[in-house]
């Protein structure tokens, strides 16, 4: 399937752009070889293809139809986004499931999120017992966030990152490798961002702004 920003034959009876509430968005029709009307929400654009053939007209009401469900599956999406996936409550009591997998389980008092900590993903004070988490971690996957847990618990036994270590974070935790690489890929990413002479940071802002190749000779998507 491929974009192509001409203007259809019957495009001129299509709304140019289309108001919910207090929103108002502008319409892009693209034609495209597709099967069914299809309506994409990119930013404040809605972006819509529709069969040869079909009467402006209907295209006009399912424009009309989609922006209001669009925009309230979004505000549902960043609703959602603003709260942890892991709250501090749910937050403890993973700590204390993923404590019970140690052979000899350690004490955990509490566990915090803070965003002042930047430089590591979790640390684990002694003195306290208290684990804390970058406050990013808990918008991760559930096994990600374990796996930090995990290692910041492991630390209860031994101080540092040798093959004892090792060894007894992979059998409290069988995900370790695959959450290290994970969180390898996101630091990868912040770093890009960091650093706008790499040219990475700019590419992924443009991605995260939904923008999408328009050269009929990239593949659809990968992965599919
Ligand atoms: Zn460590």
């Amino acid at each position: 399937m491929f974009l192509h920003h001409r203007p259809s034959p019957g495009s001129g009876d299509i709304p140019q752009s289309v108001t919910v509430g207090d929103t108002t968005l502008r319409v892009l029709f693209l034609e495209k070889r597709v099967r069914n009307i299809n309506l994409r929400l990119v930013g404040d654009e809605l972006r819509v293809s529709a069969p040869r053939g079909v009467p402006p007209g209907r295209v006009s009401r399912a424009i009309v139809e989609a922006a209001a469900s669009l925009l309230r599956r979004r505000a549902g999406r960043q609703g959602r986004g603003k709260h942890f996936a892991s709250g501090p409550g749910a937050l403890l009591e993973e700590a204390r499931r993923v404590a019970a997998r140690f052979p000899d389980p350690p004490e955990v008092e509490g566990v915090e999120y803070t965003d002042r900590q930047v430089a590591c993903w979790g640390t684990y004070s002694r003195a306290t017992r208290r684990i804390r988490l970058a406050a990013v971690v808990g918008h991760m996957p559930a096994w990600v966030r374990e796996a930090v847990l995990a290692h910041e618990l492991t630390h209860t036994v031994h101080f540092d990152h040798g093959p004892e270590f090792r060894a007894l974070l992979q059998r409290v935790c069988p995900d370790t490798l695959r959450a290290r690489e994970f969180l390898r890929g996101v630091q990868w990413a912040t770093d890009a961002l960091r650093d706008p002479g790499s040219g990475a940071g700019e590419l992924l802002l443009r991605r995260a702004s939904g923008e999408r190749p328009t050269d009929p000779s990239w593949p659809e998507a990968f992965p599919g």
